[in-house]
């Protein structure tokens, strides 16, 4: 392991551990994408998988920009994050509760991402290299996006669904599953009556 002696080698070793965690994640991502259930969640993890690919190569700059290999150090912090994960996506869980677990899990990984490259940004910034703090500092922003999305879809009916205890937590397909139940057995006629409309009281239980 290269020797610690001064800020320059600890921001080495930031940006070395931040290079590791990234690569982690986005093997993890569409392994969670997989796993959730609700469409904007899906859509939540692909768009950050392709973000993180982006801070991936955001990082290799920062490599370039202080002249050394881009490296990784295995990053224990993210691999247990997304070993608790893993965990979670193994349970024989409902599937809105594991998409709030998914979310859950998610965040934690954010927020590991917010606190490590602030401390990263503001050691470049202390070591005057402006180009590798802005660097950090566009993918700090997008983590802190992320993070703030995630809470979004959380609080839109996901968190709700699973203090529900219902299968699933896309609203969408709970409708169209309904209204698929409610068009069974009816023949294909000519008549025109508008479709679902009346005939969806059957699966409109109150509550
Ligand atoms: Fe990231
Ligand atoms: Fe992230």
């Amino acid at each position: 392991m290269p020797a610690m002696d001064d800020l320059r080698d600890l921001l080495i070793h930031e940006l070395q551990d931040l290079y590791d965690a990234e690569h982690r994640i986005a093997k993890a991502l569409p392994k969670m994408r997989k796993a959730a259930g609700a469409e904007e969640l899906k859509d939540a993890f692909d768009s950050h998988l392709q973000e993180t690919q982006g801070q991936i190569g955001r990082l290799e700059q920062c490599f370039d920009l202080l002249g050394e290999e881009a490296k990784r150090k295995k990053c224990h912090g993210i691999l247990g994050l997304i070993e608790e994960g893993q965990e979670e996506m193994e349970e024989d869980a409902n599937q809105a509760v594991l998409d709030a677990a998914l979310i859950g899990a998610a965040q934690k990984v954010e927020h590991y991402e917010i606190g490590s490259y602030g401390t990263a940004r503001t050691h470049a910034q202390l070591l005057g290299n402006d180009q590798v703090a802005a660097l950090l500092q566009e993918t700090l922003d997008e983590e802190a996006a992320t993070d703030k999305k995630l809470t979004a879809i959380a609080q839109a009916g996901i968190n709700e669904a699973a203090a529900r205890g219902e299968d699933g937590g896309n609203s969408d397909q709970r409708t169209s599953t309904r209204w698929a139940a409610a068009s069974r057995g009816g023949s294909p006629s000519r008549r025109t009556s508008s479709p679902g409309r009346g005939s969806t009281k059957k699966g409109a239980k109150k509550k």
